[in-house]
């Protein structure tokens, strides 16, 4: 599975689908943003380190009729300078609802293409 694929079904750049687990009622789709530097918003300063991670769960809509759940690894970061802790920048919560209906349905395209039943 590309890695990118999150970014291109959300639309949001450095997400990453980390994982997929499906089963015959279930898809649960691991995403996580990509890691990279941050600004302080304390002090400005650029920092990489990652104070802890958080998973958060959102709820889909069916995909296929599977009952179908995000689970977002959120990162927070640490600044070097400062040592103020701060959740990294993500998009996906902010637009999340935006991206519901498009989402869906690019998944939905995909596994139907996959899937694709024969003529009959
Ligand atoms: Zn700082």
């Amino acid at each position: 599975m590309p890695t990118n694929l999150a970014a291109q079904l959300f639309d949001i750049d450095g997400l990453l689908l980390t994982k997929v687990e499906s089963d015959y009622n279930t898809v649960t789709l691991h995403v996580e943003m990509e890691r990279q530097k941050q600004p302080c918003p304390e002090c400005g300063v650029l920092t990489d380190a990652v104070h802890d991670y958080r998973q958060q769960k959102i709820k889909e809509v069916s995909i296929l009729g599977k009952e179908t759940t995000l689970i977002l690894r959120k990162r927070r970061y640490v600044c070097k300078s400062c040592c103020k802790r701060f959740p990294e920048k993500n998009d996906l919560l902010s637009r999340y609802a935006r991206m519901t209906a498009r989402l869906t349905n690019q998944i939905c395209g995909k596994l139907e293409n996959e899937y694709s039943l024969p003529d009959t």
